[in-house]
């Protein structure tokens, strides 16, 4: 479904991702693990065409998708949770949701989509007509899946959706990721919390200063001995 060929993102001087490779099957969730600073986010901005590549390919259901802006690549089904949420403060709840909304593409109309959202979590429901920064960070970050939810994305990419929430919020969101998977999104999952990602994830590749050093089944990256030295604080 999707594939990364030897790709490169940098910041000016600074050589973020250097030469990564990857790829996620339909119905497949991966998990992408690493440090601060690893290139997580870097990664995930360059596929949905928020970052621009410098060299390598990308590939997203046979297309070259390199460098195509964010706009046509949610068109085509990839969307991303970015980490911090980045509601709108100033809009209700309901209004951040149907930004995620897109008119043009066919499939569920506005208000099953926002009846499927309001299913899922029923305090987005309840809080539905309160302005986003009223909310609490769990609450916002319900908001920001139901928001990609609205977009009835094929391949979902998460940007650390556990940071800053209490262990019941995280059992919350492990929960939400998993039904979404269930249901048949592909999911790329970035992820600190390495446990908890491995734990639910098919497979997993860990990233260290902009280069893929481990690929393997997330089951065996729980038990191999460097990863649970380095990321499991085993
Ligand atoms: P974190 O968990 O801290 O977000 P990460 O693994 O997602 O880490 P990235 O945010 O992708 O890592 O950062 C990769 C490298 O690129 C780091 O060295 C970072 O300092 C640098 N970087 C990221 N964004 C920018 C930017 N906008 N301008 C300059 N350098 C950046």
């Amino acid at each position: 479904m999707l594939s990364l060929e030897n790709v490169h993102v940098s910041y000016g001087p600074i050589k973020a991702i250097k030469g990564i490779s990857l790829q996620i099957d339909e119905g497949e969730m991966v998990a992408l693990i690493g440090a601060n600073g690893a290139g997580k986010s870097t990664t995930l901005k360059a596929i949905a065409g928020i970052e621009p590549i410098e060299s390598g390919e990308i590939r997203f259901n046979g297309q070259n998708i390199s460098n195509l802006p964010y706009n046509k690549t949610s068109n085509l089904g990839i969307t991303l949770v970015p980490e911090g949420r980045q509601l709108f403060p100033d809009m209700t709840v309901k209004e951040n949701l149907e930004m995620g909304y897109k008119k043009s593409r066919k499939g569920a109309c506005l208000l099953e989509l926002l009846e499927k959202v309001y299913e899922y979590f029923p305090d987005v429901y309840t809080k539905r007509n309160e302005l986003a920064s009223s909310l609490s960070g769990g609450q916002q970050q319900m908001v920001a899946i139901g928001r990609g939810i609205m977009s009835e994305p094929k391949l979902l990419m998460f940007d650390e959706p556990s940071l800053g929430l209490s262990p019941v919020l995280v059992q919350n969101v492990v929960k939400i990721i998993r039904t979404l998977h269930e249901k048949g999104h592909s999911i790329l999952l970035v992820e600190q919390n390495a446990n908890m990602a491995l734990k639910i994830a098919n497979r997993g590749y860990v990233l260290e200063m902009g280069r893929i050093v481990l690929e393997d089944q997330a089951h065996s990256l729980l038990k191999n001995e460097e990863i649970k030295a380095a990321y499991l604080g085993l």
